[in-house]
Formats: structure tokens, C-alpha cells, sequence
């Protein structure tokens, strides 16, 4: 057999243990802290998560220097809990939901904002605003029992050591373990999916230069810049 050119190589997340997560898919949910929702003139609706998907290629480590995307003069962070999945299933009940879980780390969904923004007013697909190169940055994952359940603990970002967000994982509107049930009722979770839960209040813009630091209580820290405009 021989290919056409060289496959992309797995993406492979560091671990707090010293090994790697293969990262396999990305699903974020939207909405899903009150207040941000109403910020983005919304309201949440704990009967009806949803969700969007990213590419895994799109995930960084923690240092990165990430490109400021082309196609956007509104590049937006989002805090987010992440979710590291590691044993297959379909229609996981809720009980048995943690159970799926390697690990968590603390995330960041860099978003296009005006890009989604129009696609929203247009009813159309949020990829242009939501799937871009480098934008799922992701910190260390630490195993499932630094957080326990994670239903609680501080979420807080800076941008250039000023706090810009500053939320409560016991805020989430559908916590991990419903995300995961709903999840698995649409299609078969499989080991190396990450969930990105949610952001809170205080999104905002960035410029080249900046500093971005994520800090979810119980993980390690992940800092990012944003370098220069992506030619
Ligand atoms: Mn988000």
C-alpha cells in the first residue's frame, strides 16, 4: 500500500501522570453558564443543551503561542472545564456517567466572535466562528479524582494578569454527568473525546501580545499568547 502523503500524526494531550491523551474528537457545549448566556443576549435552557464540534487537530498545549486567526477582527477566549473521555459508550445513564471520565483539564474556546455572530443572526452553521486552527487550547489533564465529581470549583481567566471571568463549576446549567448522558444518546462516545462544558461570564476580545491564563481550582494552570496575525 503506499499512500498519497503522510497522515497527520495523532494529537496527543500531556497527562498530569506523565503519559499522553490521544485526542480523538471535540465537543463543546454552548450556553451553558446563566449569565453568559444572557451576555450573548440568550437564555439558558437546562431542558435543551447543545452542542458544536471542533477538529482535534485544533488543540494546543499549554505555552503556545497561538496565530490570531485570519477572517476575524473580534477574536474572543472562553474559560472552560474540560472533559476527558476515556471508555466507549452509547445512551450512558446518568449514574454511570463519571465512569467515562479519565480526566479534566482547564481549556479554552477561542472563538471568531463576529464570524459566529453573523452566522447566528443567519441561522446558519457557527464552524467559520468556532472551528479555527489552534483554538481549543487545553492544559495539562490531571485524573478524575483531582476533581471528584466537579460539580464545584473556582473557573477564573486573566488577560494580561487582569481577571476577566470569574465563575463557579457548581454554576454549570447541565452538569458533566448530563452532558455525558446526552452526549451518548447522540452518537457513541469513544476514548479520547474531549468536552469542552461551557464558559461563563466576562467573554471578550484579544489583540496580538496578549497573555491569556486559565485557572480551574484543583488543575494546573494553562497560559496562552496570542502572537501575531495568521498570513
Ligand atoms: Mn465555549
Amino acid at each position: 500500500m503506499t499512500l498519497l502523503f503522510d497522515p497527520q500524526p495523532p494529537v496527543l494531550a500531556p497527562t498530569s501522570d506523565g503519559r499522553f491523551f490521544p485526542v480523538r474528537r471535540i465537543f463543546c457545549i454552548g450556553r451553558n453558564y446563566e449569565e453568559h448566556a444572557r451576555e450573548m443576549g440568550d437564555k439558558a435552557d437546562p431542558e435543551a443543551p447543545f452542542f458544536f464540534t471542533k477538529w482535534a487537530e485544533t488543540v494546543v498545549g499549554d505555552g503556545a503561542t497561538i496565530a490570531y486567526p485570519q477572517g476575524t477582527s473580534n477574536f474572543h477566549y472562553e474559560a472552560e472545564l474540560v472533559v476527558a473521555i476515556h471508555r466507549p459508550g452509547r445512551n450512558i445513564p446518568r449514574e454511570r456517567a463519571l465512569d467515562h471520565v479519565w480526566g479534566y483539564a482547564a481549556g479554552l474556546d477561542m472563538t471568531r466572535r463576529d464570524l459566529q455572530s453573523e452566522a447566528r443572526a443567519k441561522q446558519r452553521p457557527w464552524d467559520a466562528g468556532k472551528n479555527v486552527e489552534q483554538s481549543s487550547p487545553l492544559g495539562l489533564i490531571h485524573p478524575a479524582s483531582a476533581l471528584g465529581d466537579a460539580t464545584k470549583g473556582a473557573l477564573t481567566l486573566t488577560v494580561n494578569g487582569v481577571e476577566r471571568q470569574r465563575g463557579d463549576l457548581s454554576q454549570m446549567i447541565t452538569p458533566v454527568d448530563r452532558l455525558i448522558a446526552f452526549l451518548s444518546g447522540l452518537y457513541r462516545l469513544e476514548a479520547g473525546d474531549l468536552i469542552y462544558t461551557g464558559t461563563p461570564a466576562g467573554v471578550g476580545a484579544v489583540v496580538p501580545g496578549d497573555v491569556i491564563v486559565v485557572a480551574v481550582q484543583g488543575l494546573t494552570s494553562l497560559t496562552i499568547t496570542v502572537g501575531q496575525h495568521d498570513q
